[in-house]
């Protein structure tokens, strides 16, 4: 018997995940042990306690557990925006005339308009717990900022945001969001550092980037008492916080015995991906199921699709532990022209993992390309996706339009991570028709990789 699937399926509220599910517990290769960059040995949880949240320092640390009780205020927040909807696309399955079920995940339902709400308000819950006054953070293009800004006035913690200058300039109202919310903004690199100072001094008029701010908010949080840093993507707190993305979605499908075929996500520092796709992982690494999973990253920032396995530092500044992942090397910067977010240079160590063990594949997508699919799909979806969730969007459509040629009804799951209100710079340049596509050449890439350091 098969029941009509309706365009939305919710959960009730009550089936809001409990707990985070953490992939590492059942992974046989557990992702590599961040390492002290000084002395090249595991980082300790004291040592780490310095820079983070003691609790979240827990979270990191732990490959053993496969379960964290998420706290009740925590659930509490969740339930103003979550359970997020598991979207049929029909309207876009009729567009494509395509015989697949296509299905996505939106988290833009909130008004930091990302999925990095399900971190932030974690993170800023055990801050508080901690008795701290308050964190600092970097933000890129903003959603993690915005997100952290909600989060911190929610449970009343100072916020301090180091946003890449160049996107300080371009994306005043983003700002304006934080600041509403209480944040103090600082555009990165700023005179207010060390690290900022030097590397105004070293590249004069740079307009910064994500590695830069890193090292400034990192920096910010040890020199003031009471004061931590947090992070919106990467780490692997960051991705078990974002399972609730993929439980849900589970939930949703088992349902409907909706069994995806295909499950894709974009990567940036991959939490959301990782988030999406761990439960489906888990069933992988344990031998339970077979699913088809997709990482989608810009082709001018291709960490997993052309980058190496290696240690690498995690920001400019080489003060934050050492991660193994796949990697462009730090110094790496997308080209300026490049607007479709995703610009870090490395990867979640667990996606980086699984990804090594042929768990899940990658895909680089070419930006024009990228806001085509995004154009297409705002058309007959009703939503204006964001640029980052507008390369899971091209993959899905590609994936449905190859079930056209061979007539098979695959399940195809997408994650849209948010909205794109505050990107209509980059859609100003598409509409214009003046957007390229710039791929870095293999010899910029060694050269970047180069400055990876030796690990004996
Ligand atoms: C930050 C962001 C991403 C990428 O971050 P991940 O850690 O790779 O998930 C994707 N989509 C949106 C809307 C974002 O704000």
């Amino acid at each position: 018997m098969t029941r009509e699937i309706p365009y939305k399926i919710y959960l009730e509220e009550d089936e809001i995940p409990r707990r985070w599910y953490n992939v590492r517990a059942d992974m046989k290769n557990k992702p590599a042990p961040l390492l002290n960059p000084a002395t090249h040995e595991p980082m300790k949880a004291e040592e780490l306690e310095a820079v983070f949240c003691s609790e979240l320092v827990k979270q990191e640390l732990d490959d053993r557990n496969p379960y964290f009780d998420i706290p009740e205020q925590i659930v509490d927040f969740y339930k103003m925006y979550r359970p997020s909807p598991l979207v049929r696309a029909y309207c876009l399955e009729k567009e494509l005339d395509t015989p697949a079920h296509i299905y996505y995940k939106f988290e833009g339902n909130n008004t930091s308009g990302s999925h990095k709400l399900n971190s932030a308000i974690a993170q800023a819950y055990y801050a508080k717990q901690q008795g701290l006054k308050g964190v600092t953070t970097e933000t890129g293009a903003g959603q993690w900022g915005t997100a952290l800004s909600m989060a911190c006035a929610y449970f009343g913690l100072d916020c301090q945001v180091y946003m890449v200058k160049v996107s300080y300039e371009q994306k005043p109202f983003r700002r304006e969001v934080m600041r509403t919310y209480g944040a103090k903004v600082t555009p990165s690199p700023s005179m207010e550092t060390n690290v900022g100072r030097k590397i105004n001094a070293e590249f004069p008029g740079t307009t910064g980037s994500l590695g830069c701010a890193i090292s400034e908010a990192v920096e910010a949080a040890a020199s003031q008492e009471g004061y931590r840093y947090v992070l919106g993507s990467v780490l692997s707190q960051v991705l078990i916080h974002q399972t609730v993305i993929g439980l849900e979605t589970k939930r949703a499908l088992d349902k409907y015995d909706i069994v995806p075929d295909i499950i894709i996500g974009c990567a940036g520092g991959g939490s959301n991906l990782g988030g999406l796709i761990s439960p489906f992982a888990g069933e992988i690494v344990r031998g339970e199921n077979n699913y088809r999973i997709i990482a989608v990253e810009p082709a001018s920032c291709p960490s997993l699709t052309r980058g190496k396995y290696v240690y690498d530092f995690c920001d400019t500044g080489k003060v934050c532990p050492l991660a193994k992942m796949y990697t462009l090397g730090s110094g790496y910067i997308p080209a300026p022209n490049h607007a479709g977010g995703l610009r870090y240079h490395g990867m979640s160590s667990i996606v980086s993992q699984l990804y090594d063990d042929g768990i899940l594949e990658a895909t680089s997508v070419k930006q024009t390309d990228v806001f085509a699919a995004a154009q297409r799909f705002a058309k007959v979806e009703g939503i204006l996706p964001a640029p980052e969730s507008s390369h899971a969007i091209k993959v899905a459509i590609d994936e449905a339009l190859k079930c056209k040629e061979t007539g098979e009804a695959k399940n195809i799951v997408f994650g849209l991570t948010g909205t794109g209100y505050f990107d209509m710079v980059a859609y100003q340049k598409f509409n214009d028709g003046v957007m390229d596509d710039y791929c870095p050449t293999d010899e910029e890439i060694a050269r970047s990789l180069a400055g990876c350091p030796v690990i004996s």
